[in-house]
């Protein structure tokens, strides 16, 4: 039960009721502009978390805020039991910038990644071989967190306590070729993979894996599909990770910047690999309503135009001289800079957990990620300026981090 209600404010919230799903810190933030967050006691940081790469375009960008407002005021729900023009806008756009021929939104990454592994064994179904439903991931795979998704990203930890795990998955060591061409058989449905893992620790395919993976797709009859929710829309300098490769895949799921912050999801395909989601076989209440597809028409236009994946590259050359430069300043700090873009992994010799701590104290957020990486996800539009503030706060960073190791 709930106190007085005049005494909880934002300032002063009942943080008890929230389950404890998260490790957070006291911290909470009232409000931001580009790349900068502004906590409830005043202090102002430097974001290189960006929402774990939703906002793309920073924090109350005017395009963003105005294309909200004005939907706001003219229709903000309606069923998809009748078109919303909205939505074959946005999804005409997702087409003709990628591999898709149709585009199904949901409200997060993790409802797209549920119909892309229904929509995987559903086609195999259609085609007359049912038998085919097993979807081969990799380790370090993240793809949510239903039941579904706990499943294909085979992280034992979130998948510890919550009963039988899911017939049809298929966990492989990252990168091991022939471990995946010896797994891929006559009940694969697909292989599913982020081209960049984000969570898994900013790791990235190479090219050559992801073409090979391509070819045993298409000898093998099995579905082909990244999850770009975190390395797309961007992120990596190409509007999505797998066009460095020139690899196409059947199906594609899109989020987090999609919205740059409003919650909106979407789950691309081939007519091909859609042929088995007919009437009646997938929905959604809220997907696609009029407001997610306002904002997300707005932040696709702003981060598809060329200049801004541009912007990106250039960071992404800044960021990588200048984290270059502190590794070898820091070796004793630093053991590794990898991803792709502005998906940056730093991988590091002190604790990950407490070297966000340090960064924190530096008012500089960054985010955590798997084999004790931290990550810079900054905002695309992010300034040089802006950047080398980065590079003097993670500076500052490093030698608190040498300095508690004495
Ligand atoms: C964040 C993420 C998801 C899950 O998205 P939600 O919006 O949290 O459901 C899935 N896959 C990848 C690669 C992600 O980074």
């Amino acid at each position: 039960m709930s106190g007085p209600a005049s005494t909880h404010t934002a300032a002063n919230p009942p943080v008890s009721h929230i389950m404890g799903v998260y490790n957070r810190p006291t911290l909470a933030f009232e409000r931001g502009e580009g790349v900068r967050l502004y906590s409830t006691d005043g202090v102002e940081y430097l974001d290189c978390v960006a929402g774990i790469a939703v906002n793309g375009l920073g924090h109350a960008h005017p395009k963003l805020v105005k294309a909200l407002n004005d939907q706001a005021a003219k229709l903000w729900h309606v069923s998809n039991i009748y078109r919303i023009p909205e939505q074959e806008v946005l999804a005409g756009r997702l087409c003709e910038e990628t591999f898709a021929d149709v585009v199904f939104f949901t409200n997060s990454g993790t409802e797209a990644v549920e119909l892309a592994l229904k929509a995987a064994r559903k086609y195999h179904a259609a085609r007359g071989a049912p038998e085919r439903i097993d979807v081969i991931t990799f380790e370090g795979a993240f793809h949510g967190r239903s039941y579904a998704a706990v499943n294909a990203g085979g992280n034992d930890a979130y998948l510890e306590g919550f009963g039988p795990r899911l017939p049809g998955y298929v966990n492989l060591p990252f990168g091991d070729m022939e471990a995946l061409k010896a797994a891929v058989g006559a009940t694969t449905a697909a292989i599913f993979l982020e081209p960049v893992q984000g969570e898994g620790g900013a790791r990235a395919f190479s090219d050559a894996d992801l073409r090979a993976i391509r070819k045993l797709c298409d000898d093998t009859g099995a579905l082909l599909m990244f999850d770009e929710i975190q390395c797309g829309m961007g992120r990596t300098g190409k509007l999505f990770a797998c066009e460095w490769a020139g690899v196409e895949p059947d199906i594609m799921t899109v989020a987090k910047a999609l919205g740059g912050g409003f919650p909106v999801g979407a789950c691309l395909a081939t007519n091909k690999a859609a042929c088995g989601m007919t009437p009646g076989t997938h929905g959604s209440t809220y997907g696609g309503n009029p407001l997610a597809m306002a904002v997300g028409l707005a932040a696709f236009d702003e981060v598809s135009k060329p200049e801004t994946l541009e912007h990106v590259r250039q960071m992404a050359g800044y960021f990588g001289q200048q984290l270059q430069g502190l590794m070898d300043r820091y070796p004793d700090v630093i053991a590794e800079i990898r991803g792709k873009g502005l998906l940056i992994g730093l991988k590091l010799i002190p604790n990950n957990r407490d070297f966000m701590v340090m960064a924190r104290d530096q008012q500089l957020l960054i985010a955590g990620g798997g084999e004790n990486c931290v990550r810079l996800l900054p905002a695309l539009i992010m300034t040089v300026d802006e950047a080398r503030e980065v590079v003097e706060k993670l500076e500052a960073t490093c030698q608190a981090a040498r300095a508690a190791t004495k």
